[in-house]
């Protein structure tokens, strides 16, 4: 620990690149994804400049953009709270000025849905040439799809040149605490994130613990087993309780509470479950609740269903 970590993550890169199927070349890595996200920003925004969103897409994304001071463009979501591709693509073709970089989460963060192989490659198809804008998928949660039509992306932005992906290793793989992430696009972008990161941005714990966790894979099959079986038993338990609940392709699930989600969050914070409220996202009677271990989700449910009286 003596010496700096290897600011080109070589060995980390190298193994993921395998995993991936694509070149080392158009892989960097970040301080989480989070890091990536804000120099995404930085580096193809100036302050004035837009970034392009969905409502309720996670929320780093206008964060960081604040802090740039660049602008947010936010396109409602529906019902399904789903991203809606078809108004985006209005917006887009409506905007005098476009936005530098649009957003999509998918899965989706907070809500838990996903754009499906079709509606997505008919968005990018409909914007390959362009090359004023880039079109980032956050792809945080993809190890955790269940949905069939689900759309896989690492090998096509050779095809897609304005398309970057991003990628986590705090959810599936568990090591939020580590903070790697992964940002995979062609090497022009690649290039543009490696001038301005920092170039000891992973840590030398960080990029060991990650490759040591890249051999492990029956944690990881694991780690998906656990959370599909936690998601259908939250699922069971929310149908028994009448609540409201959207399905979700990631490692938590969004539901609707029948009064004020802030009070329901601090009863429960009293029985030691937290949940995640989202008035921060204008949803306020909306709770996000983790798959966790199965006792933990006994737990978690058994609180709610006492402080719910259902
Ligand atoms: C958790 C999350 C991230 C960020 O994860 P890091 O820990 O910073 O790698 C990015 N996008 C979405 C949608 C997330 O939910």
């Amino acid at each position: 620990m003596l010496r700096y970590p290897d600011p080109s993550a070589y060995h980390v890169r190298k193994k993921l690149s395998q995993l991936w199927g694509v070149s080392s070349e158009n892989i960097v890595m970040g301080n989480g994804s989070n890091e990536l996200i804000d120099l995404l920003i930085r580096i193809f925004c100036e302050p004035g400049d837009s970034i392009l969103t969905s409502q309720y897409a996670f929320i780093a994304y206008k964060i960081c953009a604040q802090a740039a001071r660049v602008k947010t463009i936010e396109v409602p979501m529906g019902e399904d709270l789903k991203f809606d591709l078809r108004s985006i693509s209005e917006l887009i073709d409506r905007c005098e000025v476009p936005p530098k970089l649009i957003f999509i989460a998918n899965p989706n963060n907070p809500t838990g849905t996903y754009l499906s192989s079709e509606d997505l490659f008919q968005f990018l198809d409909k914007y390959k040439e362009r090359e004023d804008f880039l079109i980032v998928l956050d792809e945080a949660y993809n190890e955790f799809v269940r949905a069939k039509d689900y759309p896989h992306l690492l090998d096509k932005f050779k095809e897609y040149k304005n398309l970057v992906i991003l990628r986590t290793m705090s959810k599936v793989y568990g090591l939020a605490g580590l903070r790697v992430g992964a940002l995979i696009g062609t090497i022009e972008v690649v290039d543009y994130c490696n001038r301005v990161r920092n170039p000891f941005n992973v840590n030398s714990l960080a990029l060991s613990g990650l490759l040591a966790a890249l051999e492990d894979t029956e944690f990881l099959e694991r780690s998906i087993q656990n959370n599909s079986e936690g998601l259908d038993y939250f699922y069971d338990q929310f149908q028994k309780m009448g609540l409201r609940y959207w399905e979700s392709q990631g490692n938590f699930v969004l539901f609707e509470t029948p009064r004020d989600a802030k009070l329901i969050y601090e009863e429960l914070l009293k029985k030691g479950v937290i949940l995640r409220p989202l008035a921060p996202y204008g949803l306020n009677t909306h709770l996000r609740m983790s798959v966790g271990l199965p006792e933990e989700n006994l737990k978690a449910i058994q609180a709610l269903s006492e402080v719910l009286q259902i």
